[in-house]
Formats: C-alpha cells, structure tokens, sequence
C-alpha cells in the first residue's frame, strides 16, 4: 500500500486503525475470562478494523490477564480480511503464536536501555539478536513480525529520548530483517513537535511515512494531536484501543492508549478512509465497560460522532 496524500499536501487518504484493547488494555486490568476475551474480539472484527491485537504469549505469572492466548485464538470467529495478530517475548512465545495461529507476530523492545532492563531484562543489543532470531523462525511458517519500538519519544527513567537513537535502532532491525515498525509512545511523553523531530530524522534516513505506524498512548491529552501531526506527515497507519482501555504495565503511571472511537472520528473527518462503523464501535466499548467493570476514557462513546444531532 502507498499513501496517496492529497495534492494540497493534506492527508492520506487512507488509514489503517489497528485495535489493541484486548492485548495493551487487556493486560492492565483484572483478568477477565477467555469466553469475554473471544466475544471482545469477535464484536471488534464485526466493526471493520482490519488488525486486532488479540492478546501476547508471555509467562501467565508475569501478566495472568494475557494467559491461555492459545485458547482466545482458537475460539475466535474469524473473519476475512481481518488480522489477528499477538505479541510474544522470545523464541518459545513466537513458536506458541505460530502454532495457535497468529497472522502476525509483534515483538517488543524499547530504545531507552533502562526501560529495556527494567521491562525485558536485556541489553538493546541482545533484544535486537533475540527479534532476529524470532523474524527467521517466523519467516520458516510465512509469519510477518512487526516491531514496536517501545519509549520512542520519551522514557519514564531516562527522559527525552533522541530521535538518533530511535533510527539506530530501527535499523539494526531493518538489517535482522524486520518487516514493519512501530514506533510507541509507551507512557505517553510524546507531543507534536517530538513527534515532528522523529518523522524528520526518519524522512531523512529514508523511511518513508507509509512505512511508520505510531503506537500512542493519551496519558497526557497529546494523544491526538500526536496522531494529526503524524497525518499531515503522510502517517496512516495508528494502533487505538476501544474505548482507550489499556496502559503500560512496565511504566509507572501511564495509562490508557488512544480511544479507538476518538481515532476512528478523527480519521473519518480527515477523509482517511478507515472502513469502521462508528456506531459499532461505540457499542463495543460500552459493552466493555460493563464487562471491565470501570468507566472508560474515550470521548465520542459519550458524545456519539459530530454529525449526529441530540434528539429532543
Ligand atoms: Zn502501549
């Protein structure tokens, strides 16, 4: 897919929202069970998105909510068109999605050597060595891996993090054979002009924005303003949970990605196309909110999107 931006130099006017409430949100809450996992994700699949999250193959005493992601993907309703897509820590994990089924692998490391520590307890070099042996055991079963870089803007110990370091990063995983990149604002430092800063020093090495994906969180109400600034860069492609379920377990204080509805609205006014009913989605997440339990953050599951007038 290319971006095809609007000769003004407007935006793509495509999108791609790819749901990660049932693995980012999911993982921050009190487990909820495998049946209520399946219905979440079979109700995001009848909405329009076109790749779900649907949860990571990591050690059940480490994050019990993300346990039995092998029976989640079995128990899904498949729908074409659709990816289902998991996270997964090291080789054993990529071997358990493979087999359960994920259409697509993502792994994780992040650019600050503390967070990486802290989160993985690996050096950033042995990360990347590690993600280059899980792309080789995916490339045998033709399973794609993305990469999240995670901290890309900002880390909760090191501070600002310099776009240098991010492209540096980026790649010696292009060279292990990585295949597509997410670039996350794991606890939400993220504001438009370091989100100009990266997109400039990633311009600049030849990255071009329909390659880029951005994984941003809203823990500080940048969250869409992140997004539109990236939008007007030729940036299409955004991870959203619904609802804006979700944090980051490894970053104190950080909570909630941005809200699949509010992402969805934005897009949709922009003229990115994104192929997702509104209306669904809001009902998936407040269908959510009784499963979970909590009220949710999102915005327009509240409002309803612009167009629709109060009755009355
Ligand atoms: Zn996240």
């Amino acid at each position: 897919m290319t971006a095809d931006v609007h000769p003004t130099g407007g935006y793509p006017t495509w999108s791609e929202v790819r749901e990660v409430g049932p693995r980012d949100g999911l993982q921050n809450e009190d487990p909820i069970t495998v049946e209520e996992r399946i219905e979440l994700i079979d109700a995001l699949s009848a909405t329009g998105l076109r790749a779900i999250e649907v949860g990571s193959f990591v050690r059940a005493d480490a994050i019990p909510a993300m346990a039995r992601t092998d029976e989640v993907l079995a128990g899904i309703t498949r729908v074409e068109g659709v990816r289902y897509r998991a996270l997964v820590p090291n080789l054993r994990g990529a071997d358990a999605a493979i087999d359960a089924g994920a259409d697509e692998i993502e792994v994780v490391l992040s650019v600050s050597a503390t967070h990486n520590g802290k989160n993985l307890k690996m050096t950033v070099d042995d990360s990347v060595a590690q993600i280059g042996a899980i792309v080789e055991r995916a490339a045998e079963a033709g399973t794609p891996v993305e990469a999240i870089l995670a901290t890309s803007f900002g880390c909760p110990y090191e501070g600002r993090i310099e776009p240098d370091a991010v492209l540096a990063v980026a790649e010696q995983l292009r060279d292990r054979g990585v295949g597509t990149f997410s670039f996350a604002d794991t606890t939400g430092m993220a504001t438009p002009p370091t989100i100009t800063a990266l997109l400039d020093v990633l311009d600049a090495g030849g990255w071009a924005p329909d390659s880029v994906a951005l994984h941003l969180h809203n823990t500080r109400g940048t969250g869409l303003a992140n997004l539109l600034v990236a939008a007007q860069r030729g940036v299409a492609r955004f991870d959203a949970s619904v609802g804006g379920l979700g944090g980051c377990p490894f970053a104190p204080g950080a909570t909630g990605n941005v809200p699949t509805e509010d992402v969805v609205h934005l897009l949709d006014s922009l003229g990115m196309a994104t192929g997702v009913d509104i209306d669904s989605l809001i009902d998936v997440a407040l269908d959510l909110e009784k499963v979970i339990g909590r009220t949710l953050p999102g915005q327009v599951m509240r409002a309803g999107p612009w167009y629709r007038l109060p009755r009355g």
